[in-house]
Parts: structure tokens; sequence; C-alpha cells
């Protein structure tokens, strides 16, 4: 098909260089048949410059001078050379003639920009003037260079933009290369989320261990001082130092259970776990907490086993977070109610259902984040350290477990792990 429609161009460029004689040959034509001349010799003549006009011949069938075609095998050799490699890499890259037209993009690139016309100006895919200047600066300069470029839609992304030129040598002629240009994208979105993620978290604990810090100094120097013999105060005042120094040494434990957690998230545990004795004994364990907010614990546990692959302790801290949580926050409910759904074939689930007030839907999908409370002051109050389900999150993902969070203004909710 292609052989056929270049041929038919060829043609057609002929027959438009030839134009001049075919016009010539249509008005000589013309004229003798007006003069009253045999009109089969008048037609005989047209047929005989027409085909004269189409016969191959050698010097034009060929489309380009010789040298011009040789150049232009040349650029594609050296533009398959380049796209080869670049087709393998899984960041996107794209090829830049030096006229900053798109000669070849990689499948990443096109599943980040979309699809490039090939042969079209790079600012027909890209339009960040960041982008072009840097393209525009390279190709005049032949110097690398490299910019961080951010997109917001349609999702928010980070890259380092590069572009390089490239030499590829020619055939066997010694020194004679081919340039072309290589733009690639560095996607380091996720790098920044994580180095933010952990200044917030840095910040965020030093807020926290401050807080308290900053009472129990200020309590310090009020008994070394305006109150060194005033024994009453001091007695209050040490139950509240007290209680600031369990707060700090809360959070140091929790901060060193979720470091544990990061050191061993990539091992899955491989034990077997019965989660109908391990969840009795959390209930035990809770019995006082349970007891002091005013709630029933009540288990609905199966006939037999309900055995789950992890790690005993661990699942240990989940309930115990969870169903703490449970007394806590849903007190007002007055009861929490833990499910333990085992049909064969389908996962084992542990649901853990309180009649409290329940979360605002734009919070459920943020309690997991470290230090992230509904409400600091309820948090505090409650002795929260706003990473208990932080640190449940990590351990159920260790375990390839999930967490359903569902909730409802007003009437409760329910945390489900499902394993
Ligand atoms: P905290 O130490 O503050 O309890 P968590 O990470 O355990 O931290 O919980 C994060 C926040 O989620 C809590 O501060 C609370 O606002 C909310 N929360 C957790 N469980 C419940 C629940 N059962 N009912 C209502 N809110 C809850």
């Amino acid at each position: 098909m292609a052989e056929e429609s270049s041929r038919t161009d060829a043609l057609i460029a002929r027959a438009r260089a030839d134009a001049p004689v075919l016009l010539a040959t249509a008005l000589v034509a013309g004229v003798t048949l007006v003069a009253g001349l045999n009109p089969w010799s008048v037609l005989a003549f047209v047929l005989v410059m027409t085909v004269a006009v189409f016969w191959p011949r050698s010097e034009r069938v060929q489309d380009l001078p010789v040298e011009h075609q040789e150049e232009t095998e040349r650029d594609e050799n050296a533009l398959h050379q380049v796209s080869a490699t670049l087709a393998a890499l899984d960041i996107p890259a794209m090829v830049l003639s030096d006229d900053a037209a798109v000669q070849f993009q990689n499948r990443a690139a096109e599943r980040a920009f979309g699809e490039a016309v090939l042969g079209a100006h790079i600012s027909s895919l890209l339009r960040s003037p960041g982008i072009l200047d840097m393209v525009r600066e390279t190709i005049a300069t032949n110097a690398a260079n490299q910019i961080e470029h951010s997109e917001r839609l349609p999702s928010e992304r980070v890259y380092i933009v590069r572009i390089c030129p490239v030499d590829i040598p020619q055939g066997m002629n010694d020194g004679e290369t081919q340039r072309l240009f290589v733009l690639s994208f560095r996607d380091i979105s996720e790098l920044r989320r994580i180095d933010r993620m952990r200044s917030d978290f840095v910040a965020n604990a030093s807020h926290e261990l401050r807080t308290p810090l900053a009472s129990l100094r200020g309590f310090i120097e009020t008994i070394q001082g305006p109150a060194k013999s005033d024994h009453k105060a001091q007695e209050r005042f040490l139950a509240i130092m007290l209680d600031q120094a369990t707060r700090m040494s809360r959070l140091v434990d929790d901060l060193l259970s979720l470091s544990r957690l990061e050191l061993k998230s990539h091992i899955a545990p491989d034990a077997k776990v019965d989660l109908v004795p391990l969840l009795e004994h959390v209930r035990d364990s809770l019995l006082p907490l349970a007891e002091d907010v005013g709630v029933e614990i009540e288990l609905h546990l199966p006939e037999g086993k309900a055995e789950v692959t992890g790690d005993r302790d661990e699942l240990h801290e989940v309930f115990e977070n969870l169903i703490e949580n449970a007394c806590k926050y849903g007190q007002e409910g007055q009861k929490v109610d833990v499910y333990v759904k085992t049909v064969p074939g389908d996962p084992v689930e542990v649901s853990v259902v309180d009649k409290g007030p329940g979360i605002a839907a734009e919070h459920v999908p943020r309690l997991t984040e470290r230090f992230y409370r509904v409400s600091v002051e309820d948090s505090r109050s409650k002795k929260g350290t706003g990473l208990g389900l932080a640190i449940v999150k990590h351990i159920l993902t260790r375990h390839r477990a999930r967490l359903i969070v569902k909730s409802e203004l007003g009437k409760g909710t329910e945390f489900t792990v499902r394993f």
C-alpha cells in the first residue's frame, strides 16, 4: 500500500514538474484543431507527448539527490540507535532533533504526557516555559541542562527534567557524528512526599514532647521558688508532673514501637495465631479502663478457632488499640461489640463496633496518619498520643491485612480488620 501511494505521489510530482510541457501540448492541439487539421493526427500528437512526459526516466524516479538520501538514512540510523535504548527505560524519555522536533518518545513518556506527534515541535506536547527555555538553550550551546518541573494535573508530580546532547558515530567515516538531544524525566514526587512526611513527623514529635517538658519545667521552677514551702500545692503539682512524665513515656514507647515496625515492615510474620484467646486476653486487660469510662465490652466469638497467620504480640497491640479507642471515644454509647467472622473460603474479619459520636467523613482517610487526631484536646484528655492507628496500620500492612473504617456521625464507628 505504502509503495503504491509513493509511486502515485512520484507521478503526481512529475506531472507537476512537466506541467508547462503538457500545457504547451494542449495549446498546440487546440490551435491545430481550430485550424481544421485532421482530429486523429492531433489526438496522436497529444498521446505521444503525454507518454513522453510520463515515460520512466531514471534520474526523475529518485525524489532526492543521492547525497541527500544518504544523509536521511544516516539520520534515521542514529535515531534508531538512541530510540532502541530509550524504549527499554521505564522513566519518560524523548529524542529531539536540533530544531526541537520530537523524533521519538518511549512508552513511559506517552503515559505521562500523552502521545506526541512525531516531527512536531516539543511545545506541542509540553508547554512549560522552563522546559522550553532549557531545550532552546541546550540546542544552542550543546551543554546538558536540568531543571525541576512540577505538574498539578492530573495529579501532583515533581520531575527532574534533563536534556543532554548525544553524538552518534556515523558509519565508517572517522569522526563523523549525528547530533540528537535526549530529554528525560525523573519522577521525584514520592521522594518529596517522604521528605515532607519525615520533616512533619520530626516537627510533630518534638512538639508533642516539648509541651509536657515545658509544663514539667514550669512546675519544677514553681516548687523551687514560690511554692517552696507550700506542701499542699507541691502535692498537686507533683501529681500533674507524674501525669506529664507518663504522657512523655507513652509517646516515646509509641515512637519506638513505630520505628521497630518500620524496620521489619518487609518481613511478613509466619506464625499461626488463634484470635479467640487473643481477643479474650485483650478484653481482660482493658476491663479496668472500660469500667472507668462506664463501657461494657462484649465479644462475639465463633465456636472453634479463628486462626490467622501473624505475630501474636503485634495483633494484641492492634486489637488493644482499636478496642481502647472504641471505649474512649465511643464512651457515650456505653457498649463496645467485637465480632469475629470466620466463613470458610472467606478472609477472617474482626470488627470493633461502638455507638459513640462517630467520625466525620473528611477525617476518616487521614486517621492512620501519625499524630492525626479529630480533636487534639479530646485525644490529650483521653491520654492519646495520636500514634495508635498509625501503629495499627503499620502492623496490618506487615500482616498483609486491611483496616476498613465505617462511621456515621451520631451513630457510631466500626473498625474492621480483614486478614
Ligand atoms: P489517639 O492516641 O489520639 O487515640 P489514634 O491514632 O488511636 O490516636 O486515633 C486517632 C484519632 O482517631 C483519635 O484522636 C480520634 O479522634 C479518632 N478515633 C479513633 N477511634 C475512634 C472511635 N472509635 N470513635 C471516634 N473517633 C475515633
